[in-house]
């Protein structure tokens, strides 16, 4: 990733440490403008979401869940097994493909705009901050101020509200890995009868406060491995929110004797005698810029001031970077007020600042797209042939066939039926009539337990002087509506 930045010393230390190795708190201010309103907006859509979906079912089931200490998992209403491995692993590298396509693409503006992280941070913990503290002046004057009633008062109102979401936040986690149903009877139980989901609520309502109320953006900015990933998937053709450095620079203070150009529109009309608007501003213009002219960055702070993780986005994109916009706002509102085109401040790519254009379908591009694709249609065949019930039919270790005395030929088989759905099944084992065999079933018909590998045994019996003997037999097996027909062979006497 090439940059303007004639200094790269930015990147020897991150904007939230200072000198001595002592974290440097961002106190960032409270973004305005439509960026702002619309990532508001779809916040408050991704959290009814999130709080919501726990508790939606589909046939009596959650529509998702993760219960990774019983090995339960739940997509979309579809349960999947231990036997599912290979579907949840090529669905997980589908997904990573996904990721790294579209980041190569729109850079992180999955972070910026869904990330929870960024979410429950900027729109819900900071929110309760502005609410109770006041903008980024208020907060550091509060900081640095003696410890007074006022003081306290906020301070315990602020953090009583960030511990009121962090213990909601907690329990809607609990609720997608052991389900909305076990929460509920943990939460109305004393903490003695259920201590292990009692543990967990507590454990998770403290991770989620140290979360967002002291490691903030070093997650992002440290932790993540997303964001880590940055610096190898981004190139100069990625989307980002970026500074236009060829049109921001040489920075500087406003010229305040600058003519304005509300009222042109480059006709240049005024140049030949007097154009409709009669300012004859281009002129106006032309003797007042110092040569050459200056970049139309101010130098005013505020794209500094509004951001998150504490950086100057004119260094050039940056790995903590999270792509919020709130710096787009910022400096938009200041284009406003100086009257120069908004987008010094921008989504586009290093490429499209540079040269002034952008390219989509970029190599690689066009080779992930590739295996993205080939990724979704193996995905699409392997759910399309899923079954509800896998069986294994084995012949019994060590046997041929019987002649038993009532004049029969039988094969012992063992079988394993994989019940991949949430319900009880009954299973039945039968032959197609033509094929003249029958299923004789050791103890009694199998019900498979949901979620669960049932294991039986049964012969496959033919007529003696049946003859030809069937060299393989079609074994039906039925459970619910649906039938899976496994073949196999039988072994008999010489024909
Ligand atoms: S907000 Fe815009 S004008 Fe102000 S310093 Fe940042 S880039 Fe420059
Ligand atoms: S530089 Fe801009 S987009 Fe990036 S994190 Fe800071 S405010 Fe958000």
């Amino acid at each position: 990733m090439s940059t303007h930045h004639p200094s790269e010393n930015f990147r020897d230390a991150i904007a939230t440490v200072d000198e001595s190795g002592q974290r440097r708190w961002v106190y960032a201010r409270q973004p305005s403008g439509r960026f702002y309103q619309w990532r508001t907006r779809l916040s408050y859509l991704l959290l009814l979401l999130l709080f919501g979906l726990p508790w939606v079912r589909l046939g009596g089931e959650p529509l998702f869940l993760f219960n990774v200490l019983e090995r339960r998992f739940i997509l979309f209403g579809l349960p999947f097994t231990p036997q599912d491995f290979h579907l949840f692993a090529i669905l997980m590298i589908t997904a990573m493909v996904f990721i790294v396509l579209f980041t190569v693409v729109f850079g992180r503006l999955f972070c910026g705009w869904v990330c929870p992280q960024t979410i429950f941070l900027e729109m819900v913990f900071r929110k309760i901050e502005y609410w109770t503290e006041g903008d980024a002046n208020a907060q550091k004057r509060l900081a640095k101020a003696p410890w007074t009633a006022a003081k306290v008062r906020k301070k315990v109102q602020k953090h009583s509200l960030f511990l009121l979401v962090s213990a909601l936040i907690g329990h809607t986690f609990l609720a997608y890995v052991i389900g909305t149903d076990a929460v509920l009877a943990t939460v109305r139980q004393s903490p003695l009868d259920a201590p292990g989901g009692f543990l967990a609520i507590v454990l998770f309502t403290g991770v989620f406060y140290a979360v967002f109320a002291y490691l903030r953006e070093q997650v992002c900015v440290a932790i993540c491995p997303y964001g880590r990933l940055q610096g190898v998937l981004l190139d100069d053709d990625s989307t980002n929110v970026i500074y236009d450095y060829e049109r921001g620079e040489p920075r500087g203070k406003i010229d305040r004797g600058r003519p304005k150009r509300t009222s042109c529109t480059s006709c240049a009309d005024c140049r030949a005698g007097g154009g409709a608007c009669g300012d004859r501003i281009l002129d106006r213009i032309e003797a007042s810029l110092p040569a050459p002219p200056p970049g139309d960055c101010v130098d005013c702070g505020l794209c500094v001031q509004v951001c998150p993780t504490g950086i100057d986005i004119r260094n050039g994109i940056q790995m903590e970077c999270i792509n919020c916009t709130a710096c787009i706002d910022a400096c938009d509102t200041v284009m406003d007020k100086i009257d120069r085109p908004r987008g010094l401040i921008r989504y586009d790519s290093e490429r499209g600042v540079r040269e002034r254009r952008r390219k989509l379908a970029t190599p690689r591009v066009m080779a992930y797209s590739g295996v993205l694709l080939a990724l979704i249609a193996l995905n699409v065949v392997l759910f399309s042939q899923r079954t509800g019930v896998d069986v294994i039919l084995l012949r019994a270790p060590g046997q041929l066939y019987h002649t038993p005395a009532d004049g029969t030929v039988t094969n012992l088989y063992t079988y394993q039926i994989v019940n991949k759905t949430s319900r009880p099944l009954p299973v039945t084992f039968t032959v197609p009539a033509e094929v003249g065999a029958d299923v004789r079933l050791i103890g009694g018909a199998p019900v498979a337990a949901p979620g669960e590998v049932s294991e039986g045994a049964l012969f496959l019996v033919v007529a003696a002087g049946d003859r030809p003997y069937p060299d393989e037999i079609p074994l039906r097996v039925s459970y619910g509506d649906d039938t899976y027909v496994v073949t196999t062979s039988f072994l008999h006497p010489a024909n």
